[in-house]
């Protein structure tokens, strides 16, 4: 099963027993179909979800996780942490689609109570369970100490649609606590070059591990969507052995040359109604900088000018419905970012 767990999962396969212990002593539980938790012997200092797969279609980070979960098999990924492997969207996966009716990673925090019908609605459900009682149980197995030190993590893989400026970014969910200093460090070990940060609560994955059980938790855009089998996952290997130093307890390597550029959200744009405009070409990168004065959007009396020396747009999309966000609008905060770690 570990050996290939990408291929046993897209099969349809399940596990004759729903718990084992591998030679290295790790004990593993199946918690669902691409779903399941390892746990080593000794104690443990963390607990750490990582995803891939919420877009089906998304498959770099997919291969890079099932060849975790084979190293952490046989003993070559070395683990001092508790870890939860999630594939997301399996459906979506097979299909080699995005989604099938629903963006997966809009659904959470309760969201996919108002889509009932969705296809993708109780898999939402289903990973907030999991991944709440994973995070609820180090409460309940440590003393209160313990518990208060334990650290949680949440690392979320996908791949962008898009070319961008940054090749590899981060986004971090807004939660209204004091961004984490050992978040950065561990961002920069990724090797990513760019971190987005969200000034408004949202619906994302990270977005509800993150306020629902305070983990450190961040979405990785590495690079762009190809179909399984066609990633050069060498461009992946700086997050890949970052995510494995991190199960493995170790610190991340600090970077004596910082290159991380943040980026704030300063605005949105917003498509009203069907005669939306932008003025944006169809496949301009993500980060692409405009000059004050640019006029990005028109639809009716709305228009999005930029208003600060430059302003930088990420994920444009006119085709979303009506109503819906059409892309958002950030500004270079680097220096004021570390300033304040
Ligand atoms: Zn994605």
């Amino acid at each position: 099963m570990f050996a290939n767990f990408l291929d046993f999962v897209l099969d349809g396969k399940k596990p004759a027993l729903t718990e084992g212990r591998l030679p290295s002593g790790v004990k593993w539980t199946w918690l669902g179909d691409g779903i399941v938790r390892f746990e080593p012997e000794a104690a443990v200092l963390q607990s750490v979800v990582a995803s891939a797969g919420i877009h089906g279609d998304e498959t770099a980070p997919i291969e890079i996780l099932s060849m975790l979960v084979a190293d952490i098999a046989s003993g070559k990924a070395a683990l001092k942490s508790r870890v939860l492997v999630i594939f997301g969207n399996i459906d979506a996966m097979r299909a080699s689609c995005r989604y099938r009716d629903d963006d997966l990673n809009r659904l959470f925090n309760g969201r996919y109570l108002e889509l009932a019908a969705s296809h993708e609605a109780p898999r939402a459900a289903e990973l907030e369970n999991v991944t709440r009682a994973f995070f609820a149980e180090v409460e309940v197995d440590t003393d209160a100490d313990a518990a208060s030190t334990h650290a949680k993590w949440h690392i979320d893989m996908h791949t962008a649609i898009r070319p961008s400026v940054f090749e590899q970014f981060a986004l971090l969910p807004y939660t209204g606590e004091p961004l984490s200093r050992v978040m950065f460090d561990w961002l920069q070990d990724a090797g990513l070059s760019a971190v987005l940060l969200h000034k408004e609560k949202s619906n994302t994955f990270t977005h509800f591990t993150a306020e629902q059980a305070g983990a450190l938790a961040c979405t990785l855009e590495l690079g762009k969507v190809r179909a399984f089998g066609h990633n050069d996952l060498s461009r992946f290997a700086a997050s890949d052995a970052s995510l494995r130093r991190l199960i493995a307890g170790l610190a991340p390597i600090a970077r004596s040359n910082p290159t991380l550029k943040v980026f704030t959200v300063v605005g949105q744009i917003d498509k009203q109604s069907e005669a939306f405009k932008l003025h944006v070409a169809g496949d301009v990168a993500n980060f692409t900088p405009f000059a004050r004065g640019t006029v990005l959007a028109e639809d009716g009396d709305y228009t999005y000018e930029v208003l600060r020396d430059e302003e930088r747009i990420v994920f444009p999309n006119p085709t979303v419905k009506p109503g819906l966000r059409a892309g958002l609008m950030v500004i270079d905060t680097t220096e004021e970012t570390f300033d304040s770690l």
